[in-house]
């Protein structure tokens, strides 16, 4: 079920197929349409005639400007609007000089065929810059001071962060000929005040050719330096001296939207063609799209699918729209599953009608493909912001303790039935009450954070890790265990102990201690119990000494009880 990633060009060359498929088609529909027009008598008898051409003209008028006939789209429109308006009322009453101009007008539509406006490209380029690979991220500094770049580059690899030095952009410039960053942090220090912006206009081109995020460093806190640096597309500006964290905080933020998934998006049309154009540009935009055209297929397709929106027609054979998003909403998981009508109703009535009955919004057809993209992205990144306000914790964006353990029981039953093993990693910080009594709460604040962004930026993505509690953490790693999870978290606690944190110019470093506990020592456990033998494990390390790593093992003599 998992949509395949064309390229751009397959995406285009198949999106041109389409539409001359559409093309090919065009006379061959448009003969039928003229055929039932003029076969009326004028009289109630011919209401499923009218009600026939009704429907095709309303498909064609949805479709028509997807496929370039805008002209051909409009007109369709307005007879369509027309028909409709009479099947309301009594067909005895229309008049027969009405029925034959409608006929006529039917019949003329093929007029329009010769105005085509050219495919639309845009949205085949506009899928988001992404992290596909779980590869260490390449971190560009760009700094002339080589000491002060140095320090930068420890406190960053502590992080988890592969970083480059250069000495200016030139050589950065010279580098990307052979290798690419995730993302480019540079020193600036912007000529005179009012001076000409050449500079910033030589650099616009550098910049843009390494095609990552960019953060800059500087120690003007002026509005003119900081409005150039807005000009160069800067993700962030950050003051000299470095708040490292901080810096930190901020790369974190924009890998995590670098590292989305693919919004997942279910299109649901009895129109194959236009389906397939739909997903195609969804596709191209980097989204993954499945369409459906079997009504009743609605509820096993967004349990295999996983939605995270559907995009739904409104007037369809059998069932409606409407009809549809009421089974959805009747199952209470999905009772939040955004739901938008995408139709060629432009009647604002039945609109708000249709709104009305369990669904979040309605676009109209004919839609651009940009207008399409614009449209479902920003109403899933919404939805899952919402979501993430609901499951994650504000200060470190880590899943909250409830949504954790419901992860790890997920990650566990699913780890038995392929028969993979799954260990729980329980970490806390080491006398952290002190860092908060001497520091103060935001110094506490800020080592809680940062052992946030470690455990991000050093495990997988497929791994879980949650704030478990005030300074405790949850790390659920799939298809890991014994020896490597040792190693994974004895990295981890090393790197942690290794980042220095200042405070009001006082330099203080911390350390953590973490219990591991694995479905390979305990395969019956369920994810609750393997908690339970973490902590006991959690407990041991801090009793050792602390700032150490120890593994959970039924047998007593082995690891959790070594002195
Ligand atoms: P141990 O090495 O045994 O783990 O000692 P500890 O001092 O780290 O452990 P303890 O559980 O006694 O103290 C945890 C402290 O964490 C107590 C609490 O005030 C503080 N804390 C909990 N949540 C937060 C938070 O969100 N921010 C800050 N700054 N402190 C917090
Ligand atoms: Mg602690
Ligand atoms: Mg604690």
């Amino acid at each position: 079920m998992a949509a395949d990633k064309p390229t751009a060009e397959a995406v285009a060359e198949q999106l041109a197929r389409l539409r001359e498929d559409y093309q090919a088609r065009l006379p061959a529909e448009l003969a039928a349409l003229t055929a039932l027009a003029a076969g009326f008598g004028g009289a109630e008898s011919d209401r499923a005639r009218l009600d026939e051409l009704h429907h095709r003209l309303h498909k064609l008028a949805g479709s028509g400007g997807t496929f370039g006939f805008t002209a051909l789209s409009a007109r369709t429109r307005t007879l369509e609007q027309q028909s409709k308006q009479w099947l309301a009322g009594s067909l005895d009453e229309v008049e027969a000089q009405a029925w034959q101009s409608l006929a006529a007008e039917v019949a003329a539509l093929g007029e329009t065929l010769n105005k085509v406006s050219p495919p639309q490209a845009p949205a085949i380029l506009s899928a988001r810059d992404s992290l596909t690979s779980d590869e260490t991220v390449q971190i560009w500094l760009v700094e002339d001071d080589a000491s002060l770049a140095e320090q930068l580059r420890r406190q960053l690899e502590s992080f988890g962060y592969t970083v480059r030095h250069f000495m200016q952009i030139g050589d950065a410039e010279a580098a990307a000929h052979t290798q690419r960053p995730d993302m480019l942090i540079m020193d600036i220090l912007f000529p005179q005040q009012g001076e000409n912006a050449t500079e910033v206009l030589a650099l616009r081109p550098i910049l843009r050719a390494l095609g990552c995020p960019l953060l800059f460093m500087s120690s003007c806190d002026d509005f003119e330096s900081r409005a150039r640096v807005a000009r160069l597309g800067a993700a962030g500006y950050f003051l000299k001296p470095l708040d490292v964290p901080r810096l930190v905080n901020r790369m974190t933020q924009i890998l995590d939207q670098l590292r989305a998934p693919p919004q997942r998006v279910l299109i649901v049309d009895d129109d194959v063609a236009l389906a397939a154009h739909y997903r195609l540009v969804l596709l191209a935009a980097g989204m993954e799209a499945e369409a459906l055209h079997e009504p009743q297929a609605i509820i096993e397709t967004v349990a295999a699918f996983r939605p995270e929106l559907v995009l739904m027609d409104l007037h369809m054979p059998n069932y409606s729209g409407p009809e549809l998003a009421g089974v959805i909403r009747q199952h209470e998981r999905w009772a939040s599953l955004p739901i938008v009508y995408l139709s060629a109703e432009t009647d604002l009535d039945q609109q708000i009608e249709a709104m009305g009955r369990g669904a979040d919004d309605f676009l109209t057809k004919p839609i651009s493909d940009a207008q399409l993209v614009a449209a479902v992205r920003a109403r899933v990144d919404r939805a899952r912001q919402l979501d993430a306000q609901i499951t994650r914790d504000s200060l470190t964006g880590l899943l909250k303790h409830a949504s954790i353990k419901e992860a790890l029981e997920i990650t566990v039953t699913q780890a038995r039935r392929h028969g993979k093993p799954v260990t729980v990693a329980m970490l806390d910080i080491d006398h952290f009450k002190s860092v908060n009594d001497t520091y103060g709460h935001a110094a506490g604040d800020v080592v809680i954070s940062s052992v946030a962004m470690l455990l991000r930026q050093c495990l997988r993505m497929s791994d879980i890790i949650g704030r478990y509690g005030g300074e405790e953490f949850v790390a659920v790693l799939p298809e890991c265990a014994g020896g490597d999870a040792q190693m994974l978290m004895e990295d981890i606690r090393r790197r942690f102990a290794a980042i220095a944190f200042s405070y009001s110019g006082q330099a203080f470093s911390c350390t953590l201690s973490a219990g591991l506990a694995s479905t390979a020592q305990y395969p019956e456990f369920s994810g609750a119990e393997l908690l339970v033998v973490a902590d006991e494990a959690l407990y041991a390390a801090k009793r050792g000494g602390r700032n150490q790593i120890r593994t959970a093992s039924p047998h007593p003599l082995q690891e959790a009880d070594r002195p």
